[in-house]
C-alpha cells in the first residue's frame, strides 16, 4: 500500500489514504471527504507518508514534520511547525504571548491528536467527561419526568464553561417516531432533574403523546 494525497475540488481539505493505485487512492479520498469521486481535484503520491500504512493512521507529530498544519483537538487554534517551535529570544516570546494571549508552552501530541499545550489538553478531558456524565445522566432523567418512556438515545455538549445542550430521543407508548427533548442545563441540574426542558413531539404522534400522558385533546403539545 502507498501513500496518496487527495484534495477536493475546491481546494479546503486534502486527506493522505493508502492505496495499491491511483484510482483506489481517489475513490478512497472521495470517501473520507464526503465527495463524489468527480469532485476530487488532485490525487498525488506522497511517498513520506508510506512508511505509516498499515498502523492505523498517521500521528499528527508526522503531518505537522511534514509542512501540514492541523488543528487543536481543544479549541481549534492552528498548529504549524511554527507554533511548535520554541521562540528563539525575549522578544519572539513576548510577540508570541501576544499574539496567543498566554507564554509558548510546547503542544502535546497523542496519536492523530494535537493540542495547543497542556492547559488546553486537560480542559478538553474535562469537558469529554462531564459531557459522559451529563449522558449517563439522561436515562435516569427520563425515568423521572416522563416515567413509562423508553430512552432511544442522548448527547450532551459543552456550549458555554460548565453550561450543557443535552437531547434525548425517546419513544412512548403508541407513538410512531422518536420524541426529542431538548434540555439546556448545567449538569447538576440535568443530574438533579430540576430542569424540563423542550419537548418536541412528532404531528402524527400528538394524539398518542396526549392519550399517553391523560392530556385533554384541546390541550395541544
Ligand atoms: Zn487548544
Amino acid at each position: 500500500m502507498k501513500a496518496y494525497q487527495v484534495k477536493d475540488a475546491w481546494e479546503e481539505e486534502t486527506v493522505i489514504v493508502f492505496a495499491k493505485g491511483g484510482a483506489e487512492a481517489r475513490r478512497k479520498g472521495a470517501k473520507q471527504l464526503g465527495i463524489d469521486f468527480e469532485e476530487v481535484s488532485s490525487c498525488t503520491r506522497t511517498p513520506s507518508f508510506d512508511k505509516y500504512a498499515g498502523q492505523g493512521g498517521i500521528p499528527a507529530e508526522a503531518y505537522i514534520n511534514a509542512g501540514w498544519w492541523l488543528e487543536c483537538s481543544g479549541c481549534y487554534a492552528k498548529i504549524d511547525d511554527d507554533f511548535c517551535t520554541p521562540p528563539s529570544d525575549a522578544e519572539n516570546a513576548a510577540g508570541y504571548a501576544a499574539e496567543h494571549g498566554r507564554p509558548w508552552s510546547p503542544p502535546v501530541f497523542a496519536g492523530p491528536d494535537v493540542w495547543c499545550c497542556q492547559d488546553c489538553k486537560t480542559d478538553y478531558e474535562r469537558r469529554r467527561r462531564a459531557e459522559k456524565r451529563a449522558r449517563d445522566a439522561l436515562p435516569r432523567y427520563l425515568r423521572r419526568y416522563f416515567p413509562g418512556t423508553v430512552f432511544v438515545s442522548g448527547s450532551a455538549s459543552e456550549f458555554r464553561k460548565g453550561d450543557r445542550n443535552a437531547f434525548v430521543h425517546f419513544s412512548f407508548p403508541g407513538s410512531k417516531w422518536t420524541a426529542d427533548l431538548t434540555v439546556r442545563a448545567c449538569q447538576s441540574s440535568v443530574r438533579n432533574g430540576r430542569d424540563k426542558g423542550r419537548l418536541m413531539v412528532s404531528q402524527q404522534d400528538v394524539d398518542a403523546w396526549q392519550a399517553f400522558r391523560g392530556l385533554p385533546k384541546e390541550a395541544a403539545a
